[in-house]
């Protein structure tokens, strides 16, 4: 605890000594850190293979690429986004000029999650470093192989007093949290999201909380079925499941379920082969608690097809399941994992409520090629962002932000908004000295009726 305090004292310290206001300084760090994420892809990829079993292309397309193009965004971008912005004034206000200034908050405390321990580390921080702060990172200690690795990119180009890798287990997340930073950026649970914001409540520090939640996949009976079920798949067995925006639960027209379901099996074959779990490339899941986890919800439901696993190598077949009943206990908590129960509807509008009916999704995934529909959806659910007719790729834009709503978090980042979270927008309002009109000096008297 001492260490983290005296830590945090010597960042504050650069900062208050303006080194990160500096564009071109912030501009360098960005470099720096691309350059070390570029000389260390072999560790990173290996980090990822042995805490997750992620392939190398795979690591690249969903963690080094995407934390690549974020970072060349933000160095494409950063001046235009630093920019002091001259606003209008209402003319209440002659003779005045409006100015919005873009200030760093200072010390910015990120905590990243497991399942994507690289690109949900990397991407806070270099919007963090560009908006100009100074970040302590915690990964978490789940995937302790990305976690070194992480360590050691920080370490190869920042000094501590401006970036640096705390490893530990949760009693240190806890420790930091009794720290006063000014930001947080948090991603993880919705359960450990509460107990984030409590204890930034304590100091009132700004947080944004990248949480999860039970994602929708809507397939309505004008959907192109096949391409819907290869790009379901895609999405819901990439990681093995263990992504935040995969799509927890298919709702698909009675018409077309028995046709999707065969679709689906089809295109998992295609993807992963008969025996998924000797294939090298499927992902396996994190620990043995996660592993039981998943085992005791499929032994509770129907397997249309899947179920296998092994225990060894902690994997599971890529499972489809049939549900018939809404309150089953696998539609209670976000399954974060290879399984995917299918339920049918008749109707939009049953739909609509079933959505509506449980916690806003950080994701929801609408296959149709009705306008109607897709307006429908759109205009009557909430939802953090999502596709139609595709899975997970909307996160994949510089130019969308990502983000929550309600139980699936606060905030959003990627691209422009990477930056504008970890800044402060200061509205600063210069007035003339060459007018100064009377109307709002007291007496007021009869001043009411010139208003
Ligand atoms: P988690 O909430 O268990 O852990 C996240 C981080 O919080 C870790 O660093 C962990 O050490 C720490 N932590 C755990 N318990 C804590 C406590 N009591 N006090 C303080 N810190 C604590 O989440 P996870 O299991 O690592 O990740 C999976 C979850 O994250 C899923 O719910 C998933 O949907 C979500 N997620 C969200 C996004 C997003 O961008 N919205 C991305 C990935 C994962």
């Amino acid at each position: 605890m001492k260490n983290i305090e005296m830590l945090l004292e010597r960042q504050r310290s650069f900062f208050e000594k303006g080194n990160t206001r500096n564009i071109d300084f912030r501009i360098r760090q960005l470099l720096n850190l691309k350059k070390s994420i570029k000389n260390n892809e072999p560790q990173i990829l290996e980090a990822l293979k042995k805490d997750l079993n992620k392939s190398p292309f795979e690591s690249y397309a969903t963690e080094v690429g995407m934390v690549l193009e974020e970072i060349n965004y933000l160095l494409k971008n950063i001046r235009r986004l630093a920019k002091t912005e001259k606003v209008r004034t209402p003319i209440t206000q002659f003779p005045s000029v409006s100015r919005i200034y873009k200030e760093p908050y200072g010390s910015v405390l990120i905590m990243a999650p497991w399942n994507y321990p690289i690109q949900l580390s990397l991407s806070p921080l270099a919007g963090a470093i560009a908006a100009g702060n100074c970040v302590i990172l915690k990964p978490s200690e789940y995937a302790p192989h990305s976690m070194s690795v992480l360590k050691k990119v920080v370490e190869e180009v920042f000094p501590e007093k401006f970036a640096a890798v705390i490893e530990g287990d949760m009693e240190v997340n806890k420790q930091l949290l009794q720290c006063k930073f000014d930001y947080i950026f948090f991603t993880g649970s919705v359960a450990v999201g509460k107990i984030i914001m409590a204890e930034a409540a304590k100091n009132l520090t700004p947080v944004t909380l990248e949480l999860g939640g039970k994602s929708p996949c809507i397939v309505d009976e004008t959907a192109d079925i096949a391409l819907a079920a290869k790009r379901i798949a895609w999405g819901k067995f990439l990681n093995a499941g263990q992504t935040c925006v995969a799509p927890d639960y298919i709702l698909v027209h009675e018409k077309v379920k028995e046709v999707l379901i065969l679709e689906l099996k089809k295109q998992i074959s295609k993807l992963y082969g008969n025996s998924p779990i000797q294939n090298e490339e499927f992902p396996k899941i994190i620990n043995e608690r996660h592993f039981n986890r998943l085992l005791s919800l499929i032994e509770k439901e129907k397997v249309l097809f899947g179920g296998k696993y092994n225990r060894e190598l902690l994997k599971i077949e890529p499972t489809v399941l049939e549900l018939d009943n809404a309150e089953s206990i696998i539609m209670k908590d976000e399954i974060f994992g290879p399984l995917l129960p299918v339920m049918t509807f008749r109707s939009m509008k049953e739909v609509k409520n079933f959505v509506n009916n449980r916690p806003k999704p950080l994701a929801l995934y609408l296959f149709t090629t009705s306008k109607v529909n897709e307006g429908y959806i759109m205009k009557n659910t909430s939802f953090g962002g999502g596709c139609v007719n595709d899975t997970i790729v909307h996160l994949a834009t510089t130019s969308m932000g990502f983000g929550g709503v309600g139980e699936s978090g606060m905030g959003s980042y990627h691209g422009n908004l990477s930056f504008s979270t970890f800044s402060h927008s200061k509205s600063v309002l210069k007035k003339s000295n060459i007018l100064d009109i009377p109307l709002r000096y007291p007496p007021y008297k009869n001043k009411i009726n010139l208003l």
